[in-house]
């Protein structure tokens, strides 16, 4: 396998020469939200939760430029990096534009694989609160994902907050509740919003779980702030923050 590695024991985590990634299909996940299945020219590895550094060459690239950081949204034993994302349509950057264009057979430049927005399962009586704004569920389903391929059955709560109902990798994830005794969901449907009360509602104790928490970084950034606050220990709190969209 060549040296891409998420920061095992087998590899650095950084790699400085690009791998291209070829388009073998793409799948709607919601409204403007799509999924995007990748072949590697040659075998990757990732931990779920991690994130790769994507380039993607195209004419005229915006003053965003030409390279973004997505979550690799599967978990390691499909092979396949998947990228899961929202698309602004005419509003978007040139970079989504030009993602949304790619067809089966397109390449994309991957050039590095970071992130420490991993599970730790802790002790088998250990409570997780995974908390998701929109699109921030991609670490969560390659997470749920892991754990189901390996029949590891943690407590986990996920609290997922969306635009409206239709949320990516509903049907998904909630075969992945089914299949485990000790996992529940709640959403949260706009115009509810999450909030430390509402956590404090469903998690109980605040103190206790270990929160994760990925989303818009607006989002990410508040809710951070008010959990400690609210005496989340710092050991607690794990946060993943994505940049370039808005509150939701
Ligand atoms: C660790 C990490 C993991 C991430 N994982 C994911 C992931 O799994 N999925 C995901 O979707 N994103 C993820 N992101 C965020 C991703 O890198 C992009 O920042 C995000 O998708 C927004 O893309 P975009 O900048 O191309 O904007 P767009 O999605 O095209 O637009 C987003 C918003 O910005 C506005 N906008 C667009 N262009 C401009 C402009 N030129 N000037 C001002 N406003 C503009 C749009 O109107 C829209 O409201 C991750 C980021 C990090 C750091």
């Amino acid at each position: 396998m060549r040296g891409f590695h998420g920061g095992d024991a087998e590899g650095p985590p950084w790699y400085t020469t690009p791998m291209k990634l070829i388009l073998v299909t793409r799948q709607a996940e919601a409204p403007d939200v799509e999924s995007f299945v990748f072949r590697a020219e040659e075998p990757v590895a990732w931990k779920a939760g991690q994130f790769f550094h994507y380039v993607l060459h195209h004419e005229p690239t915006d003053d965003r430029g030409s390279d973004r950081w997505f979550t690799v949204a599967a978990a390691p034993s499909e092979r396949t990096p998947i990228i899961t994302t929202r698309s602004a349509g005419e509003k978007g950057s040139s970079f989504k534009k030009a993602l949304f264009a790619m067809k089966p057979g397109d390449a994309i430049e991957v050039s590095a694989c970071e992130g420490d927005f991993t599970f730790d399962e802790g002790s088998p009586d250990a409570r997780h609160v995974f908390i998701a704004g929109g699109i921030g569920i991609t670490p969560f389903r390659a997470i749920l994902k892991d754990l189901d391929d390996h029949n590891a059955t943690p407590r986990i709560t996920l609290i997922y907050a969306n635009r409206d109902a239709n949320a990516a990798y509903r049907e998904e994830l909630e075969k992945f509740a089914a299949k485990n005794p000790h996992m529940e969901i709640v959403y949260v449907i706009a115009p509810d919003r999450i909030d430390v009360p509402k956590i404090a509602s469903i998690a109980g104790d605040l103190k206790e779980p270990i929160f994760y928490v990925s989303g818009p970084e607006p989002m990410v950034e508040d809710l951070g702030s008010a959990l400690s606050a609210a005496g989340v220990p710092a050991a607690h709190l794990k946060q993943d923050w994505f940049p370039g969209y808005p509150a939701e």
